[in-house]
């Protein structure tokens, strides 16, 4: 595609990077057919083609963001399934990602849309703040049909229990088991611990007992995502993780930051393109981009014990947006999953995104359960037992549209290792192999 960015304005780091994914876009169209909201809506202006459209005019110009413009990519997931059909290599996510960040400095939104923005950027990073909220949403439940629609949706989503904060998302280190292969790094992250302390204190167990010495790093915590995808800085939560990572790698050496939030993962791997143009950071960003794994993709470079259990599960897994377009970690999670002696189901319409994508199920309701529907129905027809993900958000996502349990991957390969059987699982396998 052609360009005209004036050159004062590609001096710019941020626009020199979108001057270059915009001429790298043939508009050939064939990432529509895969993009969710072009398949439910139909227009091309959500369709990936017609958002760099949108993208290009308003960069190119340097022009404040319109209300046209605005609703566009407000609809987009950064789902990111348009660069794995791109046949040209367009970084649709650095395009989009510059776009957001100029909307917000642009574009003043209506007054309840910035109000919902800065509560979701000003309670989800913050686990003490998060859990609080989530108690306080349980009282807000019994007046719900009282508030405003927004808050609603978001008050409808908090579980009916808010578990206890795991002593094991404090910062400590974990001895291997028998002899040590490695030293990890595990993010604790933010939402997640709040919401399934399980998901850390099963990955927890799976890393020590294959030989891993894990360290919950004093200042690591929210990768940064959620405000960033809000429009929001969210650089301090990056240099607050690299600084932490960087301390303990300075002092007892890293072989792997490890996640297992894919959607945080993504973030983390994009590290030192963000700190690309900080002569503090970039560096050290770069070095721990290269070093981020998601937990399946670190178990499949490990390997994975023998299971010890026959779980006798048929499992549907759940592909994330964040893990096979993000992070194009395809084959590991399915691979181990197989491996720890569950049968593995393959979903139809794998590529298309659950809905959750970060906040966007807050911010778009009615699209987020259109696409939520879909996936179950997708997920259903192949007659699991439970489902498999490996993305906080899309699990939470699923479990409001379906019946059927839904795990993380990690619970299931720390329960067919030796670890404990999730209890969210009918008490009818588990037993050791004959
Ligand atoms: S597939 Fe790639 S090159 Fe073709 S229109 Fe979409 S983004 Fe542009
Ligand atoms: S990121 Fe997803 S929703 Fe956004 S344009 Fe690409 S395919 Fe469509």
């Amino acid at each position: 595609m052609q360009t005209s960015f004036a050159p004062n304005l590609l001096a710019d780091p941020e626009f020199a990077e979108s001057e270059k994914v915009v001429r790298t876009c043939v508009h050939c169209g064939f990432c529509t057919a895969t993009c969710p909201t072009y398949v439910l809506l139909g227009d091309e202006l959500d369709s990936p083609r017609g958002r760099i459209y949108l993208m290009k005019d308003m960069l190119e110009n340097d022009r404040p963001a319109d209300a046209e413009t605005v609703k566009h990519i407000d609809r987009c997931l950064t789902c990111l399934s348009c660069m794995t059909t791109c046949p040209s290599g367009v970084n649709y996510m650095h395009l989009v990602d510059h776009a957001r960040h100029h909307i917000e400095k642009t574009y003043k939104r209506p007054w309840p849309d910035r109000q919902m923005r800065r509560l979701l950027g000003s309670v989800l990073p913050y686990p003490a703040v998060f859990r609080a909220a989530l108690s306080g949403a349980r009282l807000g439940k019994l007046a719900s049909g009282l508030l405003p629609k927004r808050l609603r949706v978001l008050m409808d989503m908090a579980p009916p229990t808010v578990p206890k904060a795991s002593p094991m998302d404090r910062p400590q280190v974990f001895a291997a088991q028998g002899k040590r292969i490695a030293r990890v790094a595990l993010m604790n992250g933010c939402a997640q611990q709040v919401l399934m302390p399980q998901i850390n204190e099963a990955t927890i167990r799976l890393l020590t007992r294959h030989g891993c010495e894990v360290v919950v790093a004093r200042g690591s915590g929210c990768c940064g995502a959620l405000t960033h995808h809000l429009g929001q800085d969210g650089s301090g939560f990056a240099k607050a993780n690299i600084d932490a990572w960087t301390a303990e790698k300075s002092r007892s050496g890293l072989d792997a930051v490890v996640i297992n939030a894919s959607g945080c993962g993504t973030t983390v791997k994009e590290y030192g393109f963000t700190f690309r143009a900080d002569p503090a950071y970039a560096e050290k960003a770069a070095a721990l981009s290269a070093i981020t794994r998601d937990l399946t993709e670190w178990m499949a470079q490990i390997g994975l014990q023998p299971p010890v259990v026959e779980t006798g599960q048929r499992v549907a897994y759940h592909s994330a947006c964040s893990l096979q377009h993000g992070q194009r970690v395809r084959r590991e999670p399915k691979e181990l999953l197989a491996a720890a002696g569950f049968e593995v189901t393959d979903v139809p319409e794998a590529h298309l995104c659950c809905g959750s994508a970060g906040t966007y199920n807050l911010l778009q309701p009615e699209i987020a359960v259109r696409l939520r529907d879909r996936k179950v129905a997708n997920i259903e027809s192949t007659k699991p037992d439970l489902i498999a993900a490996g993305n906080i958000g899309c699990i939470t996502q699923i479990a409001t549209g379906t019946a059927l349990p839904i795990l993380h991957t990690v619970e299931l390969l720390d329960w067919a290792t030796g670890g404990p059987k999730p209890d969210r699982i009918a008490n009818r396998s588990g037993q050791p192999p004959a």
